[in-house]
């Protein structure tokens, strides 16, 4: 399913391609980073904003570039330490940005360190039996534009909050590429994306702060591993057999554990990090002794860090995270081994719970919204 927006989004523009389509409007070069250093520098809202640009100049960007082409519809506060963005693409599909704020001793909420979690395809066609965002399969590919407006709106929203001086750059100190998609089935755009938050023009955010996590597209991940910024991987593995990991991710079959390894270890040795292997605890799925052994021995060959994550049910569907005793054996294996291991309890205070829960509830939080419109008419 393909959507093509009437015009391009500004924030899908890299200082190259801007500057080629000014110069095919008959505007100097140096326009381009005049224009993008109001969008990125200084968070221009709209085009009358953009003061040094003449008038006439101002209206023929507005006919020609979409200025933020996704809008904020509404801002759920839903525990003390995330904040939900929903935002509304052109053709009105809806998607979900997280800011999750970690707390710190002495601080308050708001100068706490914030990872932003983000979205690459409406739904997703990877059909992990366990997870929501793949129930209604894939609507269509984010425009890099789409992925970087959600950054942006962040911004905008910690901007408010938290007044900062317009040389700062970003408003967060990380970037999680674990919303609703896969972003590595989207890989141009989000390339595309991830350079333009990367660039100097752009927000200048460095790219061992941004995790793309992947379902294990092995093509991808080898060639993620050849590109020149040195992106943060990380692998849902939630199965540490093939036997097990096949039963709840068809991806699997396609690329079993006997390709999916000597990709990871190829991207581990290229970049020279740890690459992070989550593992969603299944009740009598994927929690078993024997699982836990094999991820141990998984993880010590790959010298990867393990991210345990106690899985959160989704309406409609049966499974059920296990509970604390039996979480802590399993983390136990790991630990024993000296594997580094993270086991998450706290619901809210979670990263991956709280992208996990990125839920695509698209029509009832559209129901929820103020003045409500019936949904529209799907893409074709
Ligand atoms: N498609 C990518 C990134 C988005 S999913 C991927 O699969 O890695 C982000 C993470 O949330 C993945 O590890 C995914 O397995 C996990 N997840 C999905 N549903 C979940 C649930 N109900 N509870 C906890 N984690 C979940
Ligand atoms: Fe898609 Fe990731 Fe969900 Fe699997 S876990 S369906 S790859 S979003």
């Amino acid at each position: 399913m393909k959507y093509t927006p009437d015009r391009p989004a500004l924030t899908g523009e890299t200082l190259d391609s801007l500057t080629e389509r000014l110069r095919a409007l008959g505007e100097p070069a140096f326009r381009g980073r005049q224009i993008l250093d109001w969008v990125y520098k200084k968070r221009a809202r709209t085009w009358d904003d953009m003061t040094n640009l003449p008038k006439a100049l101002r209206q023929r960007l507005a006919d020609s570039f979409d200025l933020m082409p996704a809008a904020l519809v509404l801002n759920r506060q839903s525990e003390d330490v995330t904040d939900k963005l929903l935002l509304e693409l052109r053709d009105r599909s809806l998607i979900e940005t997280v800011i999750i704020r970690a707390p710190q001793e002495g601080v308050g909420l708001d100068h706490s360190r914030k990872t932003i979690c983000i979205s690459t395809q409406v739904g997703c066609a990877m059909g992990c039996v366990f997870c929501a965002s793949g129930l209604a399969g894939l609507k269509r590919d984010l425009h890099a534009g789409e992925i970087v407006a959600q950054l942006l709106q962040v911004c905008y929203r910690e901007d408010a909050r938290t007044p900062r001086a317009r040389t700062e750059l970003a408003s967060f100190d990380n970037i999680v590429v674990m919303g609703m998609g896969e972003p590595l089935a989207n890989y141009d755009a989000l390339l595309t994306a991830l350079r333009i938050l990367n660039a100097d023009w752009g927000l200048g955010f460095g790219a061992r702060r941004i995790t793309i996590s992947t379902s294990g597209l092995v093509p991808k991940i080898l060639q993620l591993a050849e590109e020149d910024l040195g992106f943060r991987l990380a692998v849902s593995l939630h199965g540490a057999t093939d036997e097990v990991r096949e039963k709840i991710m068809p991806i699997n079959r396609a690329y079993p554990l006997a390709k999916l390894v000597p990709a990871i270890r190829t991207f581990a040795e290229r970049h020279g990090r740890m690459v992070t292997l989550e593992f969603i605890l299944i009740e009598d799925v994927n929690d078993s002794l024997e699982q836990a052994e094999a991820l141990r021995d998984l993880a010590r060959d790959l010298h990867a860090h393990v991210n345990l994550i106690p899985y959160n049910s989704v309406a409609g569907l049966a499974w059920r995270r296990p509970g604390l005793a039996r979480q802590e054996r399993f983390a136990q294996v790991l630990r024993a081994a000296r594997v580094s291991v993270t086991l998450r309890r706290e619901k809210g205070h979670d990263i991956d719970a709280a992208c996990g829960q990125l839920r695509l509830r698209t029509e009832q939080d559209r129901a929820a919204l103020p003045g409500a419109t019936p949904p529209a008419a799907p893409v074709v």
